[in-house]
């Protein structure tokens, strides 16, 4: 089968997606599409591209039924430049290949991260690893004695450097608010594993929105694979068993049995559940359906 080009993707390619306040994503080049998943897919019945309704029925089938190895026929490289706090978190997703730019060759660049006014929360109360939705007093005052620190530590940084010390010794001193750049090439199966947990609302807002800009690549070459990854991955709720059998309880009429902090959960999955839409050209029956791969 020839190289698959999806004309959507090729009009994301060498495109930079503007993310933070200077940070981008940009998709370099892609491998495959919703054409390679069928293809692989139906391989071993030897049955090639069928109609469109039936391709998109059995990627939605491949999806629901965890059969993903399909999937990763698909190949993404991004180039993407972000804050080293936000790489640090990016970098757990293991199954990706990444080459970062080196504060050993290079000068680093005087670009550091600094948050908007409407990011400059107190810390959340009920979760340790996150933010408030309140905006902090005296925010800024703290976003000046950032910029400030920034440009101190990078003068003292360039001044080591200009002395002769060594860029990677010199290097140690800057902060994790400083940007860096990589290479990331992912195939979709994993891709879809890193948008489902980074852009979920327990996400960091900082890696969140670098996720959002890639769901955006992701979508331009694998429309249907997304459209997939959205009914049955990102827009589900996935209840313990201790909340299935509270869910029976209530069905049937009976009380809920959860109570204290595994009641406040079981509300939180219910009110995503209750928040969850439809999309407006939603195909209900292709939803559903049972689709045979071949
Ligand atoms: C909201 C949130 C908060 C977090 N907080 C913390 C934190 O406080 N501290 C912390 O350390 N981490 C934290 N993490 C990171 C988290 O624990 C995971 O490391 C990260 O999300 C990557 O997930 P993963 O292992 O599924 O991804 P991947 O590394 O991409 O792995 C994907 C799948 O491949 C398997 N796999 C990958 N490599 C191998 C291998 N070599 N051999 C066998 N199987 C492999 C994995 O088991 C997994 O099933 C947090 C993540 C999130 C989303």
């Amino acid at each position: 089968m020839a190289r698959v080009i999806v004309e959507a993707a090729e009009q994301l390619l060498d495109q930079e997606i503007k993310v933070l306040d200077k940070g981008f994503v940009r998709l370099v080049d892609y491998m495959g599409s919703d054409e390679r998943i069928v293809q692989a897919a139906r391989v071993s019945y030897g049955s090639g591209t069928k109609s469109f309704r039936q391709d998109k029925g059995l990627i939605n089938y491949l999806m629901r039924n965890q059969h993903t190895s399909p999937f990763e026929q698909v190949n993404l490289t991004f180039h993407t430049k972000m804050p080293i706090f936000v790489a640090r978190q990016w970098v757990r997703h293991r199954t990706a290949r990444l080459n970062e730019i080196s504060g050993r060759y290079s000068i680093m660049k005087d670009e550091f991260y600094v948050p908007d006014l409407g990011q400059m929360r107190g810390q959340s109360e009920d979760n340790k690893q996150a933010r408030s939705d309140e905006v902090i007093a005296n925010a800024t005052e703290m976003i000046a004695e950032m910029e400030a620190d920034q440009r101190l530590i990078y003068d003292h940084y360039t001044g080591m450097v200009d002395q002769g010390l060594a860029r990677e010794i010199a290097r140690s001193n800057l902060p994790l608010s400083l940007y860096t750049e990589w290479y990331w090439q992912i195939d979709l199966h994993n891709l879809f594993r890193f948008l489902h947990l980074r852009m979920d609302g327990h996400a960091q807002y900082e890696i969140r929105v670098y996720a959002e800009a890639m769901a955006k690549c992701a979508k331009a070459v694998s429309p249907l694979a997304y459209d997939a990854f959205e009914e049955h991955m990102l827009n589900s709720v996935r209840f313990s068993r201790q909340e299935c059998v509270a869910m029976s309880a209530i069905m049937a009429g009976g009380a809920n049995p959860l109570e204290g902090r595994a009641l406040a959960i079981f509300e939180q999955k219910l009110a995503a559940m209750q928040a969850i839409r439809l999309p407006e050209d939603d195909d209900a029956n292709l939803a559903v359906g049972e689709v045979s791969p071949v």
